[in-house]
Formats: structure tokens, C-alpha cells, sequence
């Protein structure tokens, strides 16, 4: 079985901590994971690194971003340009289909942050065209600043017609994989099978407390005012410290 993180911030979303390299680096060493997307919010400027960089840290990253849709938060997946933020739900979706991609609904009904509810979740998917595409939902969220939140809304996932996931929705190295989505197979390819035919399974870590992840957070996104960013040189060299104007990859949105 396969053990996928759909939903991971790059220093190309303006809320992130960590370079791609960085995150890879980090998925390699310290995780399990097989897959990750990069999911920045309404940004795909971090793919192409990521894209080209993984073979050497064995990690598969598919191509995505988390597009802020006039309904709340999408993930989308398996695509190849961004889509614009703003649009409804339905527009969002259909755009991404068009492009061959997958959506998941992350974090539904989350407080605090832009997200879809369950009914719009559900008129949705009566848009014809809408549910070969949107064949997810996030039932656990690994950045919810209320992690009981989890529970109801894992309840409620699982009474729709989707695959069920977990992700991270890291911001930050430490909690990439705190969730993950459980999958048959090893690919990003495997992978999107088991979504199509809502076949993945959600796994949740031991996790980190609300104060664990802020009190990581904190100095991090701190640093990143400063311009400071965790770097991974390559493969075989540990985790630095990088100017982020320095870093070749780096382009401020
Ligand atoms: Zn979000
Ligand atoms: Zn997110």
C-alpha cells in the first residue's frame, strides 16, 4: 500500500515556511510517504522545481495548487496550469477536468479559513460533469486550528459519494504527513485510480497538539519575514538555512 500527503504549502504560498527542496529533503528522510502534492494557494510556481527535483530525493510529487474558488477551498490535482481563483465551485471544477485533473474539497466547514460546506459540496455534484472530477473530500485535516473539528467532520464526509482522504495541509516541515490518505499501490498513478474508483483509505499520525504546531509555526514564519528559509542543497547534504533571495528557484509571488 501506498501512503500519499495531498495537501503541502511551499514557500510559494504566502502563509508557508519551507522551500520545495526542503520538503522533499524532509518527505524523504523523516516520513513515509510515497507521494505528496504541492498545493499552494492559488499559485503553481513551486511545481516545476518540485516536478524536477524529486527523482533525485525519490519522492513522486503531482502537480497542484489549493484554488480559493468563490466557495471556499479546493485542492487541485494532476494538472498543468493554474486555474483563476474567484470562480464558483462548479466553474473551478469543470476548468480542472478540462484539464485532465482531480479536485478534492479540503478541510469542509473548517473554521476559520475559506471552506466549502457540505450542501454546496453536494449541489455540486449534481452539475453534470462535476463528479468524474471532484472525487474527493478532505474527512481529516491535519491543520485545523480545532483538531475536534476532525470528528463531525469525518462523519459527514463519509455520508458523501467521494474518496475519503487526510492530509497535512502543512505550512510548516514538522507536520508533513501528521495525515495522510492510505492508497493501493505505490504511484501518483495508483493513486489516482483509487480516487477515481473513492478507493483510499484516511490515516491520521499521533499527531502534534494546536501548541506543538504553533509554537513550530511561529519562528518559522518569522524567519520567512526576516527572508530566512529552511534549503535542502541536495539529497546527501542536511536541512540549512537559505537567504531566500539567494535561493535560484525563488520567485516572490
Ligand atoms: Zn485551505
Ligand atoms: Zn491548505
Amino acid at each position: 500500500m501506498g501512503l500519499a500527503d495531498l495537501h503541502v504549502h511551499s514557500l510559494h504560498s504566502y502563509d508557508a515556511t519551507a522551500t520545495v527542496s526542503a520538503i522533499l529533503k524532509h518527505v524523504a528522510d523523516q516520513t513515509d510517504l510515497d507521494v505528496i502534492a504541492i498545493t499552494d494557494h492559488d499559485s503553481m510556481d513551486g511545481v516545476r522545481e518540485a516536478l524536477s527535483l524529486a527523482p533525485r530525493y525519490g519522492v513522486e510529487v503531482i502537480p497542484g495548487m489549493e484554488l480559493s474558488t468563490a466557495d471556499g477551498h479546493l485542492l487541485a490535482l494532476y494538472i498543468d496550469h493554474p486555474i483563476p481563483a474567484g470562480l464558483p465551485l462548479e466553474e473551478s471544477v469543470l476548468r480542472v477536468r478540462a484539464q485532465g485533473g482531480l479536485c478534492i474539497a479540503a478541510h469542509p466547514t473548517a473554521w476559520g479559513t475559506e471552506s466549502l460546506s457540505f450542501e454546496k459540496i453536494r449541489q455540486a455534484l449534481e452539475v453534470p460533469g462535476v463528479a468524474g472530477c471532484l472525487v474527493g473530500v478532505e474527512a481529516y485535516n491535519g491543520g485545523l486550528v480545532y483538531t475536534r473539528e476532525n470528528l463531525s467532520v469525518a462523519r459527514r464526509s463519509a455520508q458523501l459519494p467521494l474518496a475519503q482522504t487526510a492530509n497535512s495541509d502543512a505550512h510548516v516541515l514538522i507536520t508533513i504527513g501528521s495525515c495522510a490518505t492510505q492508497f493501493e499501490g505505490r504511484s501518483a498513478a495508483d493513486l489516482r485510480r483509487a480516487l477515481v474508483n473513492h478507493q483510499t483509505v484516511p490515516m491520521v499520525g499521533e499527531g502534534l497538539t494546536g501548541l506543538q504546531v504553533i509554537t513550530s509555526y511561529i519562528p518559522q514564519y518569522l524567519l520567512r519575514k526576516m527572508g530566512w528559509a529552511p534549503y535542502s542543497a541536495g539529497p546527501d547534504a542536511p536541512i540549512s538555512y537559505a537567504r531566500i533571495s539567494r535561493l535560484p528557484s525563488f520567485q516572490p509571488a
